[in-house]
């Protein structure tokens, strides 16, 4: 295994709204490595999002990190020319200080689901334009190649037409065709994939140490998205680069990721390598939802289930084991009583179920 670039302990995130509290994350643990893919599962509204959120310290209000650590393991060059690791906790630093903002889309960028961000009447255009720079949000009023340029200066150390240079490369790469002209383009004259495709370009463009993907090909045609993903793959070789790829596409994430952890009710239930969660999964959730999709070579007839129930309110958490109301294999007074803890199943195989823990 590589070196650590985030460890993520504990994590604790909270929403606080009028109709009670919603733990949106509740005690994260895992870590991403240089050079590494790690993929992270689980429906809709499981705190996949708001967890790569807290890693960039912008969890948007109300929520709240109530606890726990986010560890960035820094490379920086030295005064002598070598480089240093030094460890920053990231939810010390001011959200809104020169540090982060460094950081995010520097160092860690985030390609987000929806490209075009909406003008809003309570944000200034400089304000936009800031929060286009550092999250990698398309500014409909500005032509995509000085955004990109813009993006690129921030935090690269080159001159305005090397940065107009490396962003029509970049276009080329994510398959904008003439990307020369495409450039001068302003984004509502591109279409939907062709915006997912500019920002996902703007991302990688900063050369990252980690990117973080959420759901980043849902909007775009199967060859589109096949193209996208050997990019990155492409550029984690070249760079070294770590992924956080956050999906409910397991087809993908199998594809695309060497660790994998499945996510529940803003809990982690099981991580292992891809090849563990796929062969030999052992949560009742991870399996429950390999048998919702289709596996190669079992035929067009196999049968696919759906998981039983609905994911319960988040205000009214269920007691003991949060999937036991929808467990194929839960125990009464015990699944219900009882909060799993981590076991270990298998090497750097980890699974919480009360099935693997001995009395
Ligand atoms: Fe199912 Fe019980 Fe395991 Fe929860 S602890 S997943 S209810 S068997």
């Amino acid at each position: 295994m590589s070196e650590p670039l985030v460890e993520v302990k504990n994590l604790k995130v909270r929403f606080d709204v009028r109709e009670g509290i919603i733990k949106a994350v509740d005690g994260a643990t895992f870590t991403v490595h240089y050079g590494q893919t790690l993929g992270v599962i689980g429906e809709s509204g499981c705190g996949k999002s708001v967890t790569a959120r807290a890693i960039l310290n912008m969890v948007p209000k109300p929520g709240k990190v109530v606890g726990g650590e986010i560890l960035y393991h820094r490379r920086r060059p030295s005064e002598n020319g070598s480089e240093v690791t030094e460890i920053v906790n990231i939810l010390d630093l001011d959200p809104d200080g020169e540090e982060i903002r460094q950081i995010r889309g520097g160092e860690i960028a985030m390609i987000f689901q929806e490209p075009m961000s909406s003008l809003t009447p309570v944000y200034t255009a400089g304000a936009h334009i800031t929060e286009a720079v550092t999250l990698h949000r398309l500014l409909p009023i500005r032509k995509v190649g000085d955004q990109m340029a813009e993006t690129i200066q921030a935090h690269r150390r080159v001159s305005k037409q090397e940065a107009k240079e490396i962003a029509i490369e970049m276009l080329r790469r994510v398959g904008i065709p003439n990307p020369r002209e495409r450039v001068d383009a302003y984004p509502h004259q591109l279409s939907g994939g062709q915006r997912q495709r500019v920002m996902i370009a703007i991302a990688l463009s900063c050369q990252p140490d980690m990117l973080i993907a959420d759901e980043p090909t849902t909007a775009l045609d199967v060859s589109i998205e096949a193209q996208i993903l050997d990019l990155m793959r492409e550029l984690q070789e070249e760079t070294n680069m770590a992924i956080m790829f956050i999906t409910h596409n397991l087809g993908v994430v199998a594809e695309m990721a060497q660790e994998i952890v499945v996510m529940y009710l803003g809990n982690i239930v099981e991580r292992a390598s891809v090849v563990d969660i796929f062969y030999n999964p052992k949560h009742p959730y991870t399996r429950a939802l390999l048998e919702s999709i289709p596996r190669f070579g079992k035929g067009r007839r196999q049968r696919l289930t759906s998981i039983k129930g609905m994911v319960p309110d988040p205000f009214h958490l269920p007691s003991g084991c949060l999937f036991h109301p929808r467990c194929p294999h839960f125990m009464p007074g015990k699944c219900d009583r009882i909060e799993p803890k981590w076991t270990q199943v298998g090497d750097n195989h980890w699974v919480r179920c009360l099935l693997y823990e001995k009395e």
